[in-house]
């Protein structure tokens, strides 16, 4: 029984090392499968990329070169009949969304190929916002919009990129004009804190439902609401804001109560100086 035992051991060990041997093969195999696989699926992404940039920049002439001669013809506009006149508008509303699409489509072209210009220095939050009230007041006038800032006594610095830091301001600043309610609020306000300064902007308008609020950074998308049907949008603005204040080093936050308003905010780090 013994001898038995003994042989039974040793068959049982050499299936044992077989076994793991087989295993470990077949474990490399695999590795190697799915690194191929994760290549091809980088490539595949890399050239969707390289297509979206490509195409856009391409589109990028064209859609400048309309938008001249429509501004050429719209000097005359008043000499056209009332019907032709709307057609004109319409026509420059379209190319303007097709603008700013493609202007979006290539910021997120170069964050993801990492081609994008980030320039961090010292920069005035106060002057960075009140430069972009001035931009929108015209349009929030329209609708009676009022928009507040109660400026700090002293304007703390932050560490970031001028441009892209008014633009982030510009596009939620936009944004919470654009989904306001007629006669509705916008307040924008500086909090400085120990190592960031919180900016913060909060409208009076049309809220953001719950369910939706996990995609509200996601590509594209939109929220599509009866009182906000005729606001037009790309979808992205708030995708590459999130992109720019992340790339600048910050964070940002977002609270929405559907019909009452939301309130945007982003940090970014203050300046040591
Ligand atoms: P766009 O405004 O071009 O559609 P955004 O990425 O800026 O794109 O916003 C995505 C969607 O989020 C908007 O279509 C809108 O439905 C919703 N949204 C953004 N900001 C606000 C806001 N302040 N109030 C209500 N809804 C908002």
């Amino acid at each position: 029984v013994a001898i038995q035992n003994a042989k039974s051991y040793a068959l049982l060990q050499q299936f044992n090392q077989e076994l793991e041997k087989r295993v470990r093969e077949r474990t490399d195999q695999l590795k190697n499968t799915q690194e191929k696989e994760l290549a091809k699926a980088k490539e595949v992404n890399r050239l969707k990329d390289e297509f979206v940039f490509i195409a856009a920049h391409e589109l990028q002439t064209p859609v400048t070169v309309i938008r001249g001669f429509l501004d050429l013809v719209s000097e005359a506009q008043s000499k056209f009949p009332k019907d032709i006149q709307d057609y004109l508008n319409s026509m420059k509303n379209a190319s303007g969304n097709l603008s700013q699409l493609i202007n979006d489509l290539l910021e997120i072209a170069r964050s993801e190929n990492n081609t994008i210009k980030i320039e961090v220095k010292p920069i005035n939050t106060t002057t960075c916002i009140k430069d972009e009230i001035k931009k929108i007041k015209p349009i929030a006038d329209r609708r009676n919009i009022k928009i507040n800032f109660k400026m700090p006594k002293k304007s703390p610095k932050i560490m970031a990129d001028l441009i892209k830091t008014k633009e982030v301001i510009g596009n939620l600043l936009n944004n919470a004009v654009k989904y306001n309610k007629e006669n509705g609020n916008v307040d924008l306000s500086i909090i400085e804190r120990d190592d960031d300064v919180v900016i913060e902007v909060r409208d009076t308008g049309y809220g953001i439902a719950e369910k939706e609020q996990r995609k509200i950074f996601q590509k594209f998308f939109r929220s599509i609401k009866r009182e906000t049907i005729e606001v037009t949008g790309t979808g992205l603005g708030l995708f590459i804001t999130r992109m720019l204040i992340e790339k600048m080093g910050g964070k940002i936050m977002f609270s929405s109560v559907e019909g009452k308003g939301s309130t945007f905010a982003f940090s970014l780090p203050k300046a040591k100086i």
